[in-house]
């Protein structure tokens, strides 16, 4: 039985479900892991966690399709992420198979909360790890935990998606050779007064450019970018070593060149570059492309041709099909769709 939860009113934020999964690592190994009821955590007062911001994170969604089946999208690769960001923190890895295990438990064990077909909603997934036992002289923990919890959220745009306006940020988001090619918790603490200023001044995001040299686009608090040419025959998205991964971006990006017919450019982009675009977007899990009518530099704007009242034409378009492999309406590529029901 599908939940009492008004699915097309739901917001994003947290609601508790049923079970979670969770696997302790202690003495060098994983634990087989279960799911469980308890939604909270008991820990050290000293965690390393709490002391020294030791966790990495994920985030992925379950829906229901077209044609009634529960599915994820591509979660081996947010297995192989979140490898890649404990070997940053000196933490142990997670078995990518097992990671996939768990998210489908997970999903499993809370069926009933993963909102039907149509509804815009979908199950939001959060696996996350951290250093658990307590560490006070600085060095990695010994013992971590290995969460899966999950939450429905309602569509992010509630009537459309309109275009945002964002702004160029004074503070930087990653170091070259930093962490921002990570998806830990602490590249989110630096961007909360950024985002909360940005809030302020009536912007709905940051972009930030590169920190050496500051004339380089990189990408926003937690979305990449992706821009259209004048012409819209190619899709442009940034190269960094201190941009994250976003899977939704890599995906954009095989749609755009075997869906699309477009040219895929992934180079550096220069800030002084964004007056020839046509388009622009910000992409994630979250909202999948999020367009982007305006950025401000200090005063100065760059409007985008496509405009503030929709979504430009080939920004729509890779949004369409990209939903549209997601939802099971068109054919996706092999491996990209994990049916869990
Ligand atoms: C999670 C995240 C994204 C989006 O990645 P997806 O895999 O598409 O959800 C982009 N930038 C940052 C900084 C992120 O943390």
């Amino acid at each position: 039985m599908s939940k009492n939860i008004d699915w097309s009113n739901l917001g994003f934020g947290y609601i508790q479900t049923d079970k979670r999964f969770v696997s302790n690592f202690k003495d060098g190994k994983w634990d087989e892991g279960a799911l469980i009821d308890d939604a909270n955590i008991t820990m050290s007062e000293c965690a390393c966690v709490l002391q020294y911001a030791q966790t990495v994170f994920e985030g992925l969604k379950a829906y229901t399709t077209e044609d009634g089946h529960v599915v994820c999208f591509r979660p081996d690769l947010n297995a192989a992420r979140l490898v890649d960001s404990c070997k940053r923190l000196e933490m142990p890895t997670f078995p990518e198979d097992k990671f996939v295990e768990a998210v489908v438990k997970t999903v499993e064990a809370n069926i009933d909360y993963v909102p039907p077909y149509g509804s815009g909603a979908t199950l939001y997934l959060r696996p996350y790890m951290f250093g658990i036992n307590p560490v006070i002289g600085v060095k990695p923990a010994e013992e971590y935990q290995f969460r899966i919890f999950c939450t429905p959220v309602g569509p992010y745009f509630k009537g459309g998606a309109k275009p945002i306006t964002i702004r160029v940020s004074d503070v930087d988001r990653a170091a070259p050779h930093g962490t921002g090619d990570i998806k830990a918790g602490l590249n989110y603490a630096m961007s909360l007064h950024a985002i909360v200023d940005a809030h302020n001044q009536g912007y709905d995001e940051n972009m930030y450019l590169d920190a050496a040299t500051r004339t380089k686009v990189e990408e926003t608090g937690g979305a990449n970018f992706i821009f259209i040419s004048a012409d819209g025959k190619k899709l442009i998205t940034p190269k960094s070593n201190s941009i994250l991964p976003s899977i939704t971006r890599r995906s954009l990006m095989v749609v755009a060149e075997k869906y699309l017919g477009l040219t895929v450019e992934h180079r550096e982009v220069f800030f002084d570059e964004l007056k020839d675009f046509s388009e622009c977007g910000l992409c994630g899990t979250a909202a999948v492309i999020s367009p982007v009518g305006k950025v401000v530099d200090h005063g100065k704007e760059i409007c985008f041709p496509a405009g503030m009242e929709d979504m430009g034409p080939v920004t729509k378009k890779l949004y369409d099909t990209l939903t549209g492999i997601q939802m099971g309406r068109i054919e996706a590529p092999e491996g990209w769709i994990k049916t869990i029901k």
